[in-house]
């Protein structure tokens, strides 16, 4: 009846509030009063040499050793994937004891047997003293339902016949059980702040079944004593092959839920551990608990380059430095490679709470063979009820959030309904791209921008353009908003700058006069270190930078137009161009962006190309043209796709055209080309 709660080892995963509360105290101290009274009335009113000269020694010092052996050492009990639980076998010598020996030495044996397996286990005293005043109240309970049913006086000695009455037997176990579970369950109860049925219904199968068990070997133990201590000792056979059974399969069920290399619970274990926890926080009514996953960064390439044994030994170091780490309450389990979980119970503030602990703890490196190892790693959150309330979908979704902390490069990212499963296919295309630039899957490519007057090449659009090793080529179109939304859009843009300047720094060296257009994100315009690093690649190739045009969307410039604003004058000091790309397709006003002083307008595709059919887009594009060119703009029109709008945006002023008609976008390499072959009809070669 080893269910004190101090010891659901592995259990129901309760939490226990570090102070116990009034209620808690004020019902442990109740309980220990009425056991202290049991035990000194038993102690008191036994009719001690009665009881004395009765005595069947031997069967009765069996009994007693064995009630103190079974105490002292429970049988390890298996449950479900993951669950053990400790079991006493004391119960069914202590129940033979009430008919064998009397009331009071079933009540002193079980006192001793509770005392030493206390003692054995270091308890403290206050939980000590509970827990042999709720045994003797059980005790004396039973012993109370036996006397009663069998028309003896509580205390007497036992009846001559030294038989026992099995039914009434049966009975006082039953009751023992029952006390001991209720009185149990009630601590529990205050404790966790569970509700009281539940809990009860939690032990109940369990109870049920094992006290079946034992209280038929209790009964049979009773009806054999007075065949003397022989006899009754061939029960210890049944009651040590439970034990070897048990254990081995104790052994088996922990192998198989658990880590081998850590030792830590195992991903079904993880599984078992967190539908439990849900179960109780339901319960309870409480959010929770929250589910943290982390994942090693980089660990494949640890084992790649210094070999297994070392990966198992960052592991282990890992997976004990998590356990220091993780809050009291919480339980860790390894899901497999460099994958671990923490179950969190409680709101989103313990996890994250629990997500920086862990971090924190992995700060330090790993010291292997005198090497010092930094570990790098990503945290994934989700939490009950609001990312899931089931376990499978609370792993999906940390898994998720997982996926996101790692290609974002943001350590901890908690789920969030936005990731969705289109989410992770563009979290495949991020983590794709990462990979794409370091292996130099991209690469620019230069679409000519015309001068419709003169029909000279006067700069050149860099576009930038990926060849996926599976999809082929992505369209930017694509790739580009990704990027966006993480920080990799800062890679991709470095990438082109550089590429476009060296470009145009080796046609400008060939003599022709060309400017560069390179494409900047929304979030550009928000980064004050910009300027800084445009100026940088120019004096490193030498260009100056009237050569550079830095294109920039009227959306970029709305979504922090303070700070926009500041970049762009920055840029503009610096002598580099402006220019408004897509002009029409956002709502700002010309003279809005006027006042901004930018250098160029780019007009629309959508417009241009349609010049020719659509007599209001004729009007909208032609008064727009002719607006700009008066405020001193430079403008291109985009999407140019045949001579007769070439021919007509001429006819509007210094038009700048740019489309398929006037050339497509090309590797720098058919530009060199081109301009060679324009450099040299110019000169009438
Ligand atoms: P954009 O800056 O407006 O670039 C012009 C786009 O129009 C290019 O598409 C070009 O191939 C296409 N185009 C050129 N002439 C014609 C034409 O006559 N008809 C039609 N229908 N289309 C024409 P692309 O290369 O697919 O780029 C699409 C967009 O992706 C670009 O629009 C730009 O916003 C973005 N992008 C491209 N490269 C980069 C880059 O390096 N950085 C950033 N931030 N964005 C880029
Ligand atoms: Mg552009
Ligand atoms: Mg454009």
């Amino acid at each position: 009846m080893e269910l004190s709660p101090n010891e659901a080892e592995g259990g129901t995963g309760t939490s226990q509030p570090s102070v116990p509360s009034f209620a808690l105290r004020a019902y442990v101290t109740a309980v220990t009063a009425v056991g202290a009274l049991a035990v000194l009335f038993v102690l008191g009113f036994s009719p001690w040499p009665d009881v004395m000269s009765d005595l069947m020694v031997g069967p009765v010092i069996f009994l007693a050793i064995a009630a103190i052996i079974g105490e002292a050492k429970p049988i390890q009990l298996v449950l479900g994937d993951s669950e053990s639980r400790t079991l006493s076998t004391s119960s069914p010598f202590v129940l033979a004891l009430i008919p064998v020996a009397g009331v009071g030495v079933a009540v002193l044996v079980q006192v001793l047997a509770s005392l030493t397996d206390d003692v054995l286990q270091r308890r403290q005293v206050t939980k000590s003293l509970f827990n042999v005043a709720q045994y003797s109240v059980s005790v004396l309970a039973g012993g109370l339902v036996y006397t009663s049913l069998t028309s003896t006086p509580l205390l007497s000695a036992p009846t001559d016949s030294h038989d026992a009455a099995l039914g009434p037997l049966l009975l006082a176990g039953i009751t023992m059980v029952v006390v001991n579970w209720i009185l149990v369950a009630i601590v529990v109860t205050l404790a966790s702040r569970e509700k009281f049925l539940w809990v009860l219904r939690t032990d109940a199968q369990f109870l049920i079944i094992t006290h079946l068990v034992l209280l038929s070997v209790g009964a049979i133990a009773a009806d054999v004593a007075s065949d003397g201590v022989w006899v009754i000792a061939l029960l210890a056979g049944p009651v040590i092959a439970a034990h070897l059974f048990a254990a081995s399969g104790a052994r088996h069920a922990h192998e198989a839920s658990h880590d081998m290399l850590t030792g830590l619970g195992n991903r079904g274990s993880a599984n078992h551990r967190l539908a439990q926890t849900l179960a109780d926080a339901r319960n309870r009514g409480a959010d929770g608990p929250g589910l943290v996953l982390i994942d090693l960064d980089h660990f494949k390439d640890v084992n790649d380059t210094l070999g297994h044994p070392v990966g198992d030994i960052i592991l282990r170091e890992v997976g004990a430095r998590i356990v220091k780490a993780a809050p009291e309450d919480a339980s860790v389990h390894r899901l497999g490679g460099d994958e671990f979980a923490i179950i969190v119970e409680g709101d989103h503030s313990r996890s994250r709470a629990a997500a920086a602990a862990l971090l924190e703890a992995l700060e330090d490196p790993v010291k292997v063979d005198g090497l010092e190892l930094l570990v790098r790693a990503s945290i994934g959150i989700a939490v009950a009820p609001f990312h899931g309330s089931d376990s499978e979908s609370l792993m999906k979704h940390a898994d998720i959030a997982l996926y996101h902390a790692k290609v974002e490069r943001d350590r901890v990212s908690v789920y969030s309904p936005e990731f969705d499963v289109n989410t992770v296919e563009r979290l495949q295309l991020l983590a794709d791209l990462r990979s794409a630039l370091g292996a130099g899957d991209l690469h620019v490519v230069y679409q000519p921008q015309v001068d419709l007057q003169s029909g000279r090449v006067v700069a050149l659009e860099a576009l930038v353009r990926w060849n996926h090793p599976r999809r082929g080529n992505v369209s930017p179109e694509e790739f580009i908003p990704v990027a966006e939304n993480s920080g990799l859009i800062f890679t991709v843009t470095s990438f082109v700058l550089d590429s476009a300047i060296s470009h145009v720094a080796r046609w400008r060296d060939g003599g022709h006069d060309v400017r560069v257009a390179v494409n900047l994100s929304a979030r550009h315009l928000s980064d004050l270190g910009l300027p800084h690093q445009v100026s940088e690649v120019l004096e490193r190739h030498g260009v100056p930078p009237e050569a550079l045009v830095l294109e920039v969307t009227e959306t970029g410039i709305m979504a922090d137009a303070v700070r926009a604003d500041l970049v762009i004058k920055a840029l503009r000091e610096l002598g580099v161009a402006v220019a408004i790309d897509d002009y029409g397709t956002g709502n700002a006003s010309l003279t809005y962006l006027r006042r901004l002083e930018i250098d160029e307008l780019k007009v629309d595709r959508t417009f241009v190309s349609n010049i020719n059919a659509d007599n209001h887009d004729l009007i909208i594009v032609r008064s727009t043209i002719e607006l700009a060119l008066a405020l001193g703009l430079r403008v291109v029109a985009e999407g140019v796709e045949d001579e007769r709008t070439a021919q007509a945006l001429a006819t509007f002023g210094a038009v700048i055209g740019q489309g398929y008609h006037l050339g497509h976008p090309v590797p720098a390499e058919q530009i060199d080309a081109l301009l060679t072959f324009a450099h040299h009809t110019a000169r009438g070669d």
